[in-house]
């Protein structure tokens, strides 16, 4: 397998021109190892070359890592969650980017002794088989959360459909910018809402240019080992 340094420089580099063509700030864009498929040695060998977010897309895996890595990385939790697990994983998290209903958000604003960040996850495709609110759900649904205090909407996120050919994706990330230009300009201060979590492996490049500021890279940068 290839030395995590090595996709880390081959990775930045796509971001970087990724972000000169479309006239950003590469520093305003932030790379999250996904080490869902890796272990924790080879986490940690991320964290080594300079990877600060790590994400993790269930309980187990995440307070695995977490145990060994705590303080050495930004934490953030990538999968679906179900309300009965929150109070495992909700002291250790710094973000979550799968609020997707209104019984989670109550959860984790009971179990939590502090603000939340978290991300909404949207199912901009319609796929069926993907989690999220559909686009016109989300804005009543983030206005319906006033009343808990322990979050903050710090943006949104979706996960694209596999395609061979990742410029089908470029529609799906628009929408979602677009959403989150509409969601900023309700002015809540619970949700300034100004990031967005998209692009995979497969797909980040075009993420980059239609907006995003979280890149959830798992595959490609620490690869796939178990
Ligand atoms: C696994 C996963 C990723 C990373 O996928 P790769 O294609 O391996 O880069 C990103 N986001 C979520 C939510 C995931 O579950």
């Amino acid at each position: 397998m290839a030395a995590v340094r090595d996709n880390l420089i081959g990775i930045q580099a796509d971001i970087a021109q990724a972000a000169e063509r479309s006239g950003r700030n590469k520093e305003d864009i932030h790379i999250i190892a996904v080490t869902k498929y890796v272990t924790i040695e080879r986490a940690k060998e991320a964290i080594s070359v300079g990877i600060h977010h790590l994400g993790e897309n269930r309980n187990e895996g995440f307070l695995a890592k977490f145990a060994e890595i705590r303080d050495s990385a930004v934490w953030h939790f990538i999968g679906s969650l179900q309300s009965r697990k929150v109070k495992d994983i909700i002291h250790h998290v710094d973000y979550i980017h799968s609020l997707d209903r209104k019984s989670l958000a109550k959860e984790i604003n009971k179990r939590s002794k502090k603000t939340v960040p978290c991300f909404v996850q949207v199912n901009v495709s319609g796929e069926e088989s993907k989690h999220g609110l559909a686009v016109e759900e989300v804005e009543s649904f983030i206005k319906d959360l006033a009343a808990f205090e322990n979050i903050q909407i710090v943006g949104l996120m979706t996960m694209a459909p596999h395609v061979d050919n990742p410029e089908e994706t470029r529609p799906l990330f628009k929408k979602l910018r677009l959403l989150r230009d509409q969601i900023q300009k309700l002015n809540l201060d619970y949700a300034p809402c100004e990031y967005l979590s998209m692009g995979m492996s497969n797909d980040y490049e075009v993420a980059v240019e239609e907006g995003a500021t979280h890149i959830r890279i798992g595959t490609k940068l620490v690869g796939k080992e178990i």
